[in-house]
């Protein structure tokens, strides 16, 4: 290669001087100039960054032996040679050529020729590096179709607008979740498009993007030709445009689970009214809200009377449909701002706020009790149901949920006690008879260890010779805490806590002993009845320990009368039916106590196999009084025997009585006209002296 004097070059090329420092300026560009002999003059900083070259290296190398592939190079030199000699412009062109490592650069080569003062052609070169651009072109296009793959994949619907709401683009992969057809929103404000309400909140949340710049998400519904949607839509803004994209989702499917959760989680499946959780949430919120008005907040607690009764013999459909309907007519009876829950069984709650006097809390007592005047009409059956309900008053009567929701329950055990059907305000006499109740149950726990309990008997006469025939054993309880506790308060807590079983057991033990004593005293086959409670039949081992008593005192089945109310056989269980079927093989004689207090219904006495009947002293108290009492005694006795029943009048206090009762026809007597229930001894003593008697 010929060496070239630097200087000079420079020196002619020097003419270009103002475009030279134009081209020094940009880097992005690549300037080079060449002299007639194709010899560098000119290499600005574009050149030395897309070409490799520094100014040094190119200047006075040819072109050929710097950038121009070798198959390209015969070309050039001829091009240019027809350039300087025949005035043929090279057309500008995107051609490839190489950089000082060999490697391919793409450029845009766009050329000019110019005539400096010697008259020397000089051509400039100008190449864009094309690959940013086919970088960038890549780019655009990739991500055109990214995004048309995620507009395909995704059924959300996008849509572009303008800060006033006017809609420009969008795009739905389907079509079916757009409102109205394109061509009747674009170019539209949403105003113009959506429903009042949902534009509404457009406008809202755009506002809110705009003044925040950032994004929201809001939900809304709107009813499409297939049905009720549920949309969420996302807006963002896109400050470099001035626009609002907005994203909208289609929730319906998770709307409607999360709904059905909810509807689970805090509603009773049932009668579809707020369930427990949510009621004493609501009630929360309302002492809450109560506290700051300085108002009344009411807790009713209703409980539907002897619904066990229709549950158990009608059925559990019957009982679903009857609560389903109290249900309905408890809602209807409210106001909108009250609340009706229903905690569980047939326990309903209703919370009543805003309230300033006691006596629109009781004009709402008494509006619930009518609620339940109407007979229900379920299964083409007639049924009478009424609603015993307490009330507890926040602030007076507590301020916490437990203690107005316990309160307000202890006040219907109240107005159970009052006859049903009634409604009772909590007072604190109430929470004294509570605390008493678990001093009871507490005393209870080890009153068998502590031998606090004694067997009392009460001697059953013929009604015709006077005679005894038996006893019924009724137990005692001398606690040292609280003296005399008498069976009607003891016997339904030890019922319910359970503790009946083990004490059940003791009273079995102990009668069927003092039978065999008092039968071997006496000599005579007397009968000892003892009471069972319906939780003793949920006892396995009830057969066996009455098997076992029956064997320990050596008697016979035939002497133990095994006395149960109505309310066992009603819960229609199917251990209570083995048990009796068992009893009865066992050859105890089983017998209807309380008779005419419950639903004296009898097919109870035909289903099972009793022996003796017990007409209820209420009963025989009335019989010297009223007519009715003596109808209904003397209806039970008739039937009875028809159905060979011996019947027992319990309760007998004067002798008028005992002569209705032996007019009627009634067997065996027992009551205050002949002795009190007694202590084993007393007992002994008592038959004994009165067997002697004339
Ligand atoms: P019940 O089985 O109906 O017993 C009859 C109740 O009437 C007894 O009350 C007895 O003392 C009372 N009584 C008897 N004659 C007269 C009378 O002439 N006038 C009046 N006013 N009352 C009379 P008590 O002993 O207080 O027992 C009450 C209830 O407690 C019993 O009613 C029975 O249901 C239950 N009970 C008593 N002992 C036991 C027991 O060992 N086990 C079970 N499960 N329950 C028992
Ligand atoms: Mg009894
Ligand atoms: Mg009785």
């Amino acid at each position: 290669m010929k060496s070239i004097n630097k200087y000079e070059l420079l020196e002619k090329a020097i003419l270009n001087d103002p475009l030279h420092q134009l081209f020094d300026a940009v880097d992005a560009i690549s300037v080079q100039g060449y002299n007639e002999d194709r010899r560098v003059i000119y290499w600005n900083r574009g050149s030395e960054i897309i070409y490799g070259y520094t100014e040094e290296e190119a200047i006075g190398q040819k072109i050929e032996d710097l950038i121009i592939p070798k198959d390209m190079s015969e070309f050039v030199i001829n091009a240019h040679r027809d350039w300087v000699q025949k005035g043929i412009e090279i057309p500008a062109a995107e051609i490839t050529l190489h950089d000082k490592d060999g490697a391919d650069v793409e450029v845009f080569s766009s050329h000019v020729m110019f005539t400096n003062q010697h008259d020397k052609k000089q051509m400039y070169c100008v190449d864009i590096d094309m690959a940013e651009t086919k970088d960038a072109q890549a780019q655009v296009s990739f991500k055109e179709h990214m995004l048309q793959t995620i507009f395909d994949a995704t059924p959300d619907l996008f849509f572009l607008v303008e800060k006033s709401t006017k809609i420009i683009d969008y795009y739905a992969g389907s079509e079916k979740n757009l409102y109205k057809p394109p061509a009747e929103f674009i170019g539209l404000e949403i105003k113009d498009v959506l429903p009042a309400d949902v534009a509404k909140k457009f406008k809202i949340h755009i506002n809110k993007v705009l003044k925040e710049s950032t994004s929201v998400t809001f939900e809304y519904e709107l009813i499409l030709a297939h049905g009720l949607t549920y949309f969420e839509a996302r807006i963002n803004y896109l400050p470099d445009y001035e626009q609002i994209l907005i994203i909208v989702r289609d929730i319906t499917e998770q709307h409607q689970t999360s709904q059905a959760i909810k509807q689970h989680a805090y509603y009773d499946t049932l009668t579809s009214l707020p369930n427990r959780f949510l009621s004493l949430d609501r009630l929360s919120q309302m002492l809450h809200d109560a506290e700051r008005n300085e108002e009344k907040v009411a807790v009713f607690f209703l409980d539907l009377d002897d619904f066990k009764k229709v549950n158990d013999s009608l059925g559990h459909e019957v009982g679903d449909k009857l609560l389903i309907e109290a249900a309905t007519r408890l809602t209807n009876a409210i106001r909108k701002t009250d609340t009706v829950g229903r905690l569980g069984g047939d326990e309903f709650i209703l919370l009543s706020s805003a309230l300033h006097d006691d006596n629109s809390i009781k004009t709402i007592a008494q509006s619930l009790l009518e609620v339940f005047r109407a007979p229900f009409h379920i299964d083409g059956r007639e049924l009478i149901i009424t609603l015993s309900l307490g009330v507890a008053v926040a602030p007076d009567n507590g301020t916490t949920v437990s203690d107005l929701l316990r309160n307000a329950d202890t006040a219907m055990y109240q107005a159970k006690t009052l006859g049903r059907n009634a409604y009772s305000f909590f007072t604190k006499e109430m929470n004294t008879a509570m605390i008493r109740r678990f001093e009871v149950e507490e005393q209870m726990r080890n009153a068998l260890e502590r031998n606090e309990f004694e067997v009392f008997y009460q001697p059953q006469f013929d009604s015709k010779t006077q005679k005894v025939i038996g006893a019924e054993a009724l137990l005692r309880w001398h606690n040292s805490a609280l003296g005399n506790v008498f069976p009607d308060e003891f016997i339904p807590i030890a019922e319910q806590t359970g503790l009946i079983v083990p004490i059940g057991q003791y009273v079995i033990n102990e009668s069927l002993n003092f039978l065999n004593r008092w039968q071997t005293q006496q000599k005579s086959d007397f009968v000892m009845a003892v009471n069972l409670s319906p939780r003793q039949f949920r006892d396995k081992n009830l057969l066996k320990v009455i098997n076992d008593a029956l064997e320990n005192a050596n008697l016979n089945p035939e002497n133990l009368e095994l006395e149960i109310t109505e309310g066992v056989l009603m819960t229609g269980q199917s251990y209570i039916t083995d048990a009796l079927v068992g009893l009865q093989e066992l050859g105890v004689k089983l017998s209807m106590d309380d008779f005419g207090t419950g639903y004296s219904s009898l097919s109870y006495l035909r289903q099972y196999h009793f022996d003796v009947l017990k007409v209820d002293r209420s009963f025989v108290n009335g019989i010297t009084i009223n007519k009715e009492d003596r109808d209904l005694v003397k209806a039970s006795i008739a039937i009875a025997h028809s159905l060979g029943l011996k019947v027992v009048a319990e309760g007998v206090e004067i002798s008028e009585q005992l002569n209705i009762l032996n007019e009627l026809g009634c067997d065996y007597v027992q009551g205050y006209y002949f002795s009190k229930p007694m202590p084993g001894q007393k007992f002994l003593d008592y038959t004994e002296n009165y067997r002697l008697e004339p």
